[in-house]
């Protein structure tokens, strides 16, 4: 008797790229303390947070779809300051057009741009803003429904309740 197939596991909604850690140290100036990587997902102890968006690449997962991928200019990413120099980022995963499965996505080199832009911000350093943020607004429709950011309220396109967080105005 075969055992009873197990309910299907649920994909992740997000995940942490700690792999790329080098690559934001290596955009950091040597005047300010190098930051370490904050192994654990918790936006409880964290001193401070910012909602962006960065860009990447998804395949989809489910082997039976035939989705060649798709690339995304706004990948909701939240990225999070914690006591001791230590930082983290959670990349939110989004959802196959075609079949609805998740898919997390290769990133490519805004994410480290990002995260050390906001380091650098949250050191006091200053700089020009990174000239991305301003194409990332006007470049088309974001389909929130395949949004894992848009549904966890932690994208920036996912409305303008979200802008106002992000950014501190009141109505
Ligand atoms: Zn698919
Ligand atoms: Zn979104």
């Amino acid at each position: 008797m075969p055992s009873r197939k197990s309910k299907s596991r649920s994909a992740p909604r997000w995940s942490m790229y700690p792999a790329l850690h080098n690559d934001i140290l290596a955009l950091l100036p040597g005047d300010i303390t190098l930051p370490s990587f904050h192994p654990f997902d918790d936006s409880r102890t964290c001193t401070q947070q910012y909602d962006t968006n960065i860009m990447g690449r998804f395949i989809c997962s489910n082997a039976s779809c035939r989705s060649t991928g798709w690339s995304s200019k706004k990948i909701a990413i939240t990225i999070r300051l914690y006591g001791d120099d230590e930082y983290n980022a959670r990349v939110y995963h989004q959802r196959c057009k075609g079949c609805n499965a998740l898919s997390r996505p290769e990133l490519d080199e805004s994410y480290a741009e990002r995260v050390a832009y906001r380091i650098k911000k949250w050191s006091g350093v200053e700089m020009e803003r990174p000239p991305y943020r301003d194409r990332g607004v006007s470049s088309g429709p974001h389909n929130s429904r395949l949004c894992e950011g848009c549904k966890d309220g932690h994208c920036r396109e996912g409305g303008v309740g979200m802008f106002i967080m992000a950014t501190g105005l009141s109505l």
